[in-house]
């Protein structure tokens, strides 16, 4: 399974795909040991990234607020059995900051990191597993799901079923 797409009619559809993605990170046929699982969500201001993340972090246990990184960079989310990070690069300068803040340190071990607007650290973070696109249908949104490698084709293939 490489590519998935899907029409997402309102907000609500959009936090329970993100739902769903979580559901497949739990439940999927190879769990996560030592190795983090990277989604890259490409899509324009409003889209539905953050919406999307917040469905993710919630179905990954998390009961409060999903509160956008816009300044911090990056929100951790101490959740069993995975850490998740919420990376919002949208506002990053200059790359090096990540290099500041330990960047590779977040991809190791068993974590979940959805990252918006990836190519600002272009260079400095791990490869996706699986890419991520959102993109405005007049009200409503159209998202993508591409695998990059076999730990992301193997959740697409559980999100599919
Ligand atoms: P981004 O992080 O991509 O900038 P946000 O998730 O912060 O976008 O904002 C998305 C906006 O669009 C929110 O106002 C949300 O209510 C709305 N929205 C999210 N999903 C949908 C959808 N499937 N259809 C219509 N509106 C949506
Ligand atoms: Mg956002």
């Amino acid at each position: 399974m490489k590519k998935l797409e899907f029409l997402l009619a309102d907000e609500s559809a959009t936090v329970t795909m993100g739902n769903h993605i979580a559901q497949a990170l739990l439940h999927h046929n190879k769990p996560l040991s030592q190795q983090a699982f990277v989604a890259y969500l490409n899509g324009d201001l409003g889209a539905g990234k953050t919406t999307l993340t917040r469905g993710v972090v919630r179905g990954l246990g998390h009961q409060g607020n999903v509160k956008s990184p816009t300044y911090t960079l990056v929100e951790p989310y101490e959740l069993s059995p995975y850490r998740v990070y919420h990376f919002d690069l949208y506002r990053l300068a200059d790359p090096e900051e990540l290099e500041f803040m330990g960047i590779r340190d977040y991809f190791n071990g068993q974590c979940v990191c959805f990252i918006e607007w990836p190519e600002k650290g272009n260079g400095l973070l791990a490869s996706a597993d699986v890419i991520i696109n959102m993109a405005y249908q007049d009200e409503q949104r159209v998202i993508t799901l591409h695998a990059c490698t076999e730990l992301g084709e193997s959740v697409l293939a559980k999100l599919a079923s």
